[in-house]
């Protein structure tokens, strides 16, 4: 079965795939499931020929393709990919550190310190652990941080009382602490933030957005953040940034602004927390001129009290991986306590059991060790430059072609990270761009809205990176559609 496993390694890697199945592999395969549950198996071998030949022509082709722009997807790297088959193979659940029975916890411990090095966030300040992915990790942002708001409403309160909402419940907790509301502050959050609001019973109407402007509406206005901090109707806060934001890739605070927040949230009581699913991985960026403003951006996130990040985006493992860090892991552990005694966990490696939402759990830090491992800290610099480059590219092509627009208006290049957000100028071709640009299936774009119009996001997150070759790739497709569609711009439509 190795075997098998290397050639199909072999095969996955060449220089062009195509980024989505044709038509009829689609039909074929939804033909082909069934849809009643059989009395008799049909054995290993025909499944293996239903899955191989119905089933895999019919997928996209993100992993595979170096042009697939669309959401913020990554691929897998080869490393990730063999270590993530020896996962299900060796099917370990990780979650009490057991030394003497198997390896898997102290491997976990191990490829969270590599990525935390990677990142550079220490390792003394933060504890995390591996999760399915950002949503999670704001789940886990927002219920430490409301957990923190109302013990610390709790703690100013003259004379000053204990509460919990771990221990409590939210409504006994807030009621405790005389706290009527607790609101989340921040800019043009991605959609699972406020999934996350309403999961830990804050509600969809507590994600309340600060923008600077209508033309920056991803960066905070500090003043206005300051008074709703201040906010004396028993309101308690916690701060989300949006590090990158996703439709611009675009950072919600400067490092000096970040340095405010944290200024203003140990004033207030409040809680930050920074939502970095694609954006922390900018820390392993060097201060450049080309460079400096993702950076700057990026360079004071630590100061948070919780971090979400992604492994299944831009560090290339097979979904889902993601991390949550903390530099509150008692916090952590009382709310995400799953019933042995904490306080008496005196572990070098604390169970997993009480720091994240799952209990059993698969070894998805194995791929991400291993892919940390084989690429080593230099290539993965490297890459993050060329998808940046690539992305800078695409802009620059699109700031100075007539036909389209790049956004959002006056984007310096240089605050270009790995994603590039445009439209067409004719709102004709605009309201067909999307479609038009992933018909050829050599690249694939996402569409989305700005500005209340539709746009048109490219996201470079894969690790097949050729600067030359894929800006080409992209610039061609824009070059062709242009072409084609000339007679509709020419008419002004
Ligand atoms: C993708 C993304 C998320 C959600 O992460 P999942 O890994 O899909 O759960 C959250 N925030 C941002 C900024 C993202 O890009």
């Amino acid at each position: 079965m190795l075997n098998e496993f290397a050639s199909t390694i072999a095969t996955r890697n060449q220089e062009f795939n195509p980024t989505l199945p044709q038509a009829a592999a689609l039909t074929h395969a939804e033909a082909s499931l069934p849809t009643s549950m059989p009395d008799e198996g049909m054995g290993m071998e025909r499944i293996k020929q239903h899955l191989l030949d119905d089933l895999v022509p019919a997928f996209n082709g993100p992993s595979l393709s170096s042009n697939y722009y669309g959401f913020v997807t990554g691929g897998n790297t080869d490393a990730s990919l063999y270590a993530d088959w020896l996962v299900s193979f060796y099917d370990q659940n990780v979650g009490e550190h057991l030394p003497k029975q198997t390896v898997a916890s102290s491997v976990e411990k191990a490829a969270l310190r590599l990525l935390q090095q990677l990142l550079d966030i220490n390792e003394s300040d933060f504890s995390g652990v591996f999760n399915t992915g950002a949503t999670a990790g704001n789940i886990q942002g927002l219920a430490l941080g409301r957990e923190f708001a109302v013990a610390e409403a709790g703690r100013r309160l003259t004379p000053p009382k204990i509460t919990s909402i771990a221990q409590r419940g939210i409504v006994s907790a807030c009621h405790d602490a005389g706290v009527r509301k607790i609101q989340v502050l921040t800019t043009m959050p991605h959609s699972s933030l406020r999934k996350a609001a309403s999961v830990v019973g804050l509600g969809w109407n507590s994600v309340i957005l600060l923008p600077l402007s209508a033309e920056e509406p991803w960066r905070f206005d500090l003043g206005a953040l300051e008074t709703k901090l201040k906010n004396t109707e028993g309101a308690v806060s916690i701060i989300a940034v949006s590090a990158g934001e996703v439709n611009t890739g675009r950072f919600a605070t400067t490092r000096e602004e970040m340095i405010k927040i944290r200024a203003l949230a140990n004033t207030y009581g409040a809680w930050v927390h920074v939502d970095g699913a694609f954006g922390l991985q900018a820390r392993v960026l060097l201060s450049s001129t080309e460079h400096d403003t993702i950076v700057d951006g990026v360079s004071a996130l630590d100061l948070a009290d919780s971090l979400a990040g992604d492994t299944h985006k831009l560090l290339n493992v097979p979904y889902d991986c993601g991390f949550f860090l903390t530099r509150h892991l008692q916090l952590l552990q009382a709310v995400f306590q799953n019933g042995v005694n904490v306080v008496e966990d005196v572990s070098p490696i604390p169970s997993a059991h009480n720091l994240g939402i799952e209990n059993s759990r698969r070894l998805r830090a194995l791929p991400i060790y291993a892919s940390l491992l084989t690429h080593g800290r230099i290539w993965h610099r490297e890459l993050l430059e060329g998808q940046i480059a690539i992305a800078r590219a695409v802009a620059s092509f699109i700031k100075a072609s007539p036909v389209y627009e790049l956004l959002p208006k006056n984007t310096d290049i240089q605050n270009v990270y790995m994603v590039v957000l445009f439209r067409a100028r004719s709102d004709a071709l605009n309201a067909r761009l999307v479609p038009l640009l992933n018909a050829s299936k050599v690249i694939y774009v996402s569409g989305t809205q700005w500005d209340g119009r539709p746009a048109t996001r490219i996201a470079v997150s894969t690790w097949r990176v050729d600067v030359k070759r894929d800006a080409g790739r992209v610039i061609a497709e824009l070059e062709n559609v242009a072409r084609e569609n000339e007679s509709e711009l020419e008419h002004g439509i």
